[in-house]
């Protein structure tokens, strides 16, 4: 069965649904997007992303094309459509097409292009490597300076990614003057003395909604979360590490730069809040 994806407020079989050479996503990364786990029908932390993308589309004056309600059915129907149980509901817009190229934003009048699709992935809150846990290493963050924005300006955390392949690990921590800023597509985490600490929110990084849900849990079962940066090395000497994202939930992270964090096997307290953010998310899924 061909996918159905959403171009513009139409569904289309993905061989027939294109978006024109002169799109500033495509000639410009000029867009945003949002990536949406899907747990048995359900949408997690839908309201979280919607805020994130009208935001990531202000701060680019980029005018959101639909409402609330609107990427909601969109989101719906593509899971029908598509008879997706398990997976990701991937939805980026971008500034549309000004039928030519220039730097200058083009006049209000030029429509953003809106795409959607799903990913399926049966058994997605199962996934095998949470067992084993992530090997990474550390490489610099060559990325701009507006990590806050979700744009789809993607290509150093790409590089970053091949990288980490080459080097036989799963992903890579960026690292600035010094201090983990995130991973390629998740935010980072240690755990020491039972206390979890994580880089603290500003325009260095992406302002996860996984994270946000996470660290909500985590003060609720009352566990210690102090919000600043950490080295490579410190994380090395920590007890736990691991990561969120809407696709991995909270995975958690065994190695870092050839050295074994604590034990070398997840610990307690990823592991815990894995099961708590995927029990939750279950519960408050739309
Ligand atoms: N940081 C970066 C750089 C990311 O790409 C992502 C995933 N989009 C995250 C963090 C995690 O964000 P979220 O929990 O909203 O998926």
């Amino acid at each position: 069965m061909s996918r159905i994806v959403y171009l513009n407020g139409t569904y289309l079989p993905e061989a027939e649904a294109s978006v024109s050479v002169f799109d500033r996503g495509f000639l410009m990364a000029d867009g945003v997007y949002e990536v949406v786990s899907v747990l048995d029908g359900k949408l997690i932390d839908f309201e979280g992303h919607m805020v994130r993308l009208k935001r990531s589309l202000s701060e680019l004056q980029i005018a959101n094309p639909l409402s609330d309600d609107e990427y909601l059915e969109a989101h719906r129907a593509l899971l029908e459509k598509n008879g997706i149980g398990d997976g990701l509901v991937y939805l980026q817009v971008t500034r549309g097409n000004p039928g030519d190229r220039d730097f200058a934003y083009p006049a209000a009048d030029v429509t953003p292009t809106v795409v959607m699709f799903t990913q399926s992935k049966p058994g997605l809150a199962d996934n095998p490597a949470a067992k084993t846990g992530w090997r990474v290493i550390g490489v610099e963050d060559l990325r701009w300076g507006r990590r806050d924005i979700k744009t789809v300006q993607l290509l150093y955390p790409s590089m970053a990614k091949m990288e980490a392949k080459a080097r036989g690990v799963d992903d890579a921590w960026m690292v600035e003057d010094g201090r983990v800023t995130e991973g390629t597509s998740n935010n980072a985490y240690i755990v020491k003395g039972g206390t979890i600490v994580t880089r603290e929110l500003s325009n260095d990084i992406l302002h996860g909604i996984t994270r946000a849900a996470v660290l909500r849990f985590a003060a609720e079962a009352q566990m210690k979360v102090e919000e600043r940066s950490f080295t490579i090395a410190e994380a090395q000497e920590a007890d736990e590490a691991f990561v969120t994202s809407a696709s991995a939930f909270v995975m958690p992270v065994v190695e870092i730069d050839g050295a074994k964090i604590g034990s070398g096997a997840p610990g307690p307290v990823a592991a815990r809040l894995r099961e708590i953010y995927i029990e939750e998310s279950r519960k408050l899924g739309v």
